[in-house]
């Protein structure tokens, strides 16, 4: 069954230690560093939950028949792909595609996992039980679910065992009768202060003697033990919704987790010390492949947002029509559309596997997850410079129009025509949080690295695309001909092919 708002809400406040500005955090609804991002997804669980929207937003669960969100969905075919494109761009669009690792994120990597549950059986069906249980239990309360399955950065050059201490990237500490104690630090839990779980894992190769980190579970956010390090916020920051427009409703915050000898049962263990299960539970299922198609979905609405705001400027500024600033504009669209489209390639080339369930083109998802990283960054360079000066010749803050000698002089000298200056001024520091602050400078981070890191993705985009298929035509274009001319065959005589034409 899907959760209102108030319901999601209400579930946050819990035992949770999440830690910010030297302190730890009473309750993450209210505090002012989160209670933003809360109110939005609040807001997004709200529509899911609107029997209006069910059609879209959600389906039957297969358990329980009651409407679960769309996101949880296994995908059978590329119309099941389709009707969830649907629904999380919709859901994306709440957030203005500003909120990377919402709950239909790791939605998509547990319905991947539990799609191909065998994966997990490779070590004992009781762990692909556990799989699909979880699973089906986040689906059919609406949970929400972050996750951590990077180490942190202290030592790369070094494998987890060989680190200084042996529990500084998480991993097991202990094992019991009845579960399993993790001690050691992951990276890095975007969402995870406002989450209902972390699933914690490991997407970094491990290598033999890493057992203790190759490990998949899931734990309450308000497990014991659990510290979740939160960075700086940019919602506190932001002094007016008018000022920070997306910090103050979309900063998601990240954070580095801590887990203090925490303990799991044995039913939220999916993998335990098993590293070829730890490596093929992401390319083996379609869960990293489901998780990232959802957030390329979101990511197009991004761009069509970053688009959006390039022509109102123009339009604003009085410079639309003029032909630079449309090839300008035409840049922005482009990137857009390709990105667009190569969603859409993705339904398009799905694979359905040998247990009926339809993987997302590998190629096109993988080809944003590389040019991404490239042409984010470019885009918010150009949206910068269609903006010239206007978005730092701004007043420091909404407070400024109190004041009467500095609103009459704002009104006068920062407007254009049809754009009365507090809508001037509105649209602009909209474009700043989204170019320039330190809300639109982490987004720029995220965008570049939230698959991966750039190299890592560029080496996994040569392995899913078809050079067979590339190479063999070299080798045609290779083919017939010699230092001697053409081969017999293909119409020419051996020899020919001295002669020009
Ligand atoms: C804003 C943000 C949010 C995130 N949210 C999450 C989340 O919710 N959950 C989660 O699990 N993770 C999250 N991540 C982490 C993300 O998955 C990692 O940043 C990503 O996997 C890259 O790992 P890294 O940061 O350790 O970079 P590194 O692997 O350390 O790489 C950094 C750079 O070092 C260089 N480098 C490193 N190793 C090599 C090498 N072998 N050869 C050549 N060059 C090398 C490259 O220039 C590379 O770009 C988030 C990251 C960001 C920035």
């Amino acid at each position: 069954m899907t959760r209102s708002g108030k319901e999601y809400i209400a579930g946050l406040r819990d035992s949770r230690r999440v830690f910010i500005n030297g302190e730890f955090v009473d309750d993450v609804t209210t505090h002012p560093a989160f209670r933003g991002a809360v109110a939005s997804l609040a807001r997004v669980y709200d529509e899911a939950h609107d029997p209006a929207n069910a059609e879209v937003l959600t389906y039957p669960s297969p358990t329980t028949g009651e409407p679960v969100n769309r996101a949880f969905l296994i995908p059978r075919s590329e119309e099941d792909l389709r009707l969830r494109r649907v629904a999380l761009r919709r859901q994306a669009e709440t957030t203005l595609g500003l909120m990377g690792r919402g709950p239909e994120h790791v939605a998509g990597f547990l319905a991947g996992w539990a799609a191909r549950s065998d994966v997990f059986a490779a070590a004992g069906d009781e762990y692909a039980d556990r799989v699909v249980r979880f699973y089906e239990h986040v689906r059919d309360r609406d949970l929400y679910c972050s996750y951590a399955i990077v180490p942190p950065q202290i030592d790369r050059g070094k494998p987890a065992h060989q680190q200084a201490d042996p529990h500084l990237y998480a991993g097991v500490k202990e094992e019991r009768p009845d579960g399993v104690v993790l001690a050691g630090a992951q990276m890095l839990g975007t969402g995870a202060a406002i989450s209902d779980y972390l699933v914690l894992s490991c997407i970094v190769p491990l290598r033999p003697g890493d057992e203790d980190q190759a490990i998949s579970v899931a734990l309450p956010i308000g497990a014991e033990g659990l510290k979740i390090y939160s960075r700086r916020s940019y919602a506190e920051a932001a002094t007016s919704v008018y000022d920070y427009p997306l910090a103050s409703r979309f900063d998601e915050t990240d954070a580095l987790i801590v887990l203090d000898d925490v303990f799991v049962p044995w039913e939220r263990v999916f993998v335990y010390r098993n590293l070829d299960i730890t490596r093929d539970q992401w390319n083996h299922t379609p869960a990293h492949l489901l998780g990232n198609n959802q957030a390329q979905i979101r990511f197009s609405v991004k761009l069509d947002l970053l688009a959006g705001l390039a022509l109102r400027v123009a339009e604003m500024n009085g410079t639309a029509a003029l032909p630079p600033v449309r090839g300008t504009l035409g840049e922005l669209a482009a990137h857009a559309a390709l990105v667009s489209g190569l969603v859409a390639a993705q339904e398009q080339n799905c694979r359905i596997d040998e247990h009926g369930v339809a993987w997302p083109g590998a190629a096109e998802a993988f080809a944003v997850m590389t040019l991404q990283s490239d042409f984010y960054p470019k885009l918010l360079t150009i949206l910068r410079d269609l903006c010239g000066g206007g978005v730092i010749q701004l007043p420091s803050a909404a407070a400024d129009y109190g004041h009467p000698e500095a609103r009459a002089d704002l009104e006068r000298y920062v407007q254009s025509p049809g754009h009365p200056s507090q809508e001037r001024v509105k649209l602009l520091k909209l474009v700043w949080d989204m170019v320039g602050s330190e809300f639109a400078s982490r987004h720029q981070q995220y965008e570049m690295f939230y698959a991966g890191a750039p190299f890592l993705v560029r080496t996994r985009m040569s392995q899913v695309y078809d050079f067979d298929r590339a190479g063999a035509l070299v080798d045609r274009a290779l083919a017939g001909y010699g230092v001697d001319g053409f081969e017999a065959g293909d119409g020419f005589e051996a020899g020919d092919g001295f002669e020009a034409g």
